[in-house]
């Protein structure tokens, strides 16, 4: 049976695939609210029934599949299918033994990995980087996630937390991060931050039409209302993306240098600007990487959209079932 299911649990929704993990192809995909504020409980309960019904949808009764993966936004066990923090979900879902529960409601082995992880996977095999044998993954979202990929199969380290790329110091005297550092990748070039470098140049009354655009109810500024003063020539907003891509591109950088992947793929809601970061960051990538030719690195947008976690959360599970035996 070639067919796992794949769950990300994300801050306001739950998905769930069935997915071929040879081909990836994505069989059938349901989502439904993670309705978070009811606690780990109520949500694992709700997982295990959303699985339940992707499996009544395919007709595939659910102890025909070999194994569910679970990608989850945070720090995890991996080892012990233990969430140790979800920062984005209300409690923190500290040392919920997420693998074991969905096993319980289930019956089925369950395994968790971390959904920028994940996403890599997916990206790296049936995505943008199917072609490469080196990816690394970058989402761009309200954090910044990563992955690393080599020949097929992810580098986690000695914790499964490799990749962390959201968390590379940019600038040691920058603005504070949730991680506890400072000058964080994830503090100049995350959504949140972006919307707040343009919510402060609209306070200070500076030249730029991002107010006017939401009509000067600043809570609807997102990096999609930038880039649309952006294209209509506004400089504040052009000076805001373009330095939230030159910080990406600082980051990348340093991968490259470390490295030298074959190709570095960036996903997440952030990723929709486009060319309007990925040019300053590549600029960056050129200005700074002096050792290699970079003609052999590839700077490139996710192909998977939405699906990326489900089917890397689904693939993982095909991998870590193989190497139990
Ligand atoms: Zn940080």
């Amino acid at each position: 049976m070639n067919v796992y299911l794949g769950i990300d649990l994300g801050r306001t929704k739950i998905a769930a695939a069935a997915v071929d993990v040879r081909t990836g192809e994505r069989l059938l995909r349901l989502a439904v609210p993670t309705e978070a504020h009811e606690g780990p409980a109520a949500v694992i309960e709700r997982m295990a029934a959303l699985a339940g019904q992707v499996c009544a949808q395919i007709n595939t009764p659910l102890d025909q599949i070999p194994a569910i993966g679970v990608s989850a936004p945070g720090l995890i066990d991996l080892e012990q299918g233990v969430t140790i923090l979800l920062p984005s979900l209300p409690s923190g879902w500290r040392n919920v033994p997420l693998a074991a529960n969905m096993t319980g409601l289930t019956s089925r082995p369950t395994v968790i990995i971390n959904d920028a992880r994940a996403f890599t996977l997916a990206e790296a095999t049936f995505g943008a980087g199917r072609t490469a044998r080196s990816v690394i993954g970058i989402t761009l979202g309200a954090g910044i996630g990563g992955g690393i990929a080599i020949d097929g199969r992810l580098y986690l380290g000695v914790d499964g937390t490799a990749g962390e790329v959201g968390h590379m110091t940019i600038d040691p005297y920058g603005p504070r991060c949730g991680c506890g550092n400072r000058g964080c990748l994830e503090t100049f070039a995350s959504g949140p931050s972006i919307t707040a470098m343009a919510l402060r140049v609209v306070a200070q009354g500076m030249t730029t039409q991002i107010g006017a655009l939401v009509d000067y109810d600043l809570n609807k500024i997102t990096p999609g209302v930038i880039a649309r003063a952006a294209e209509q020539g506004d400089t504040i907003a052009r000076e805001i993306l373009q330095r939230a891509g030159s910080c990406l591109g600082i980051g990348i950088a340093n991968l490259v240098t470390i490295f030298s992947p074959e190709r570095i793929v960036i996903g997440g809601g952030v990723s929709r600007l486009g060319e309007w970061i990925l040019e300053p960051a590549r600029a960056e990538v050129v200005a700074r990487c002096h050792l290699k030719p970079l003609n052999q690195v590839q700077i490139t947008l996710a192909q998977l959209g939405g699906d990326a976690e489900v089917i890397g959360a689904a693939l993982w599970a095909a991998q870590r079932l193989a190497a139990r035996g």
